[in-house]
């Protein structure tokens, strides 16, 4: 289950952003999060993180944006086009 606050900072982030966020993975189940080779305490698992698809060119003005609505750890990566979100 998702955090409460994690969802509260991620629609206003979709608010500053003026658009929809596309998530890609928030809470894993520990089977899943297994298959991803991810470790036992990963956020995902806490429900604490979520991982957004972003175009590479975006990562940058994204991850800023982020910061902007509270996010505690950002994890921009345009190489696979995506940045992580974390809460704590
Ligand atoms: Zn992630």
């Amino acid at each position: 289950m998702l955090h409460p606050m994690l969802v509260r900072k991620l629609e206003a982030l979709r608010a500053l952003r003026g658009r929809r966020l596309s998530i890609s993975c928030a809470y894993r189940c520990a089977k899943f999060n297994s298959s991803v080779g991810a470790d036992l305490r990963s956020p995902h698992r806490l429900g604490i993180a979520a991982d957004i698809k972003v175009a590479p060119r975006e990562c940058e003005s994204f991850a800023k944006d982020a910061a902007s609505c509270g996010f505690a750890r950002i994890l921009p990566r345009a190489d696979k086009s995506y940045v992580h979100l974390e809460i704590r």
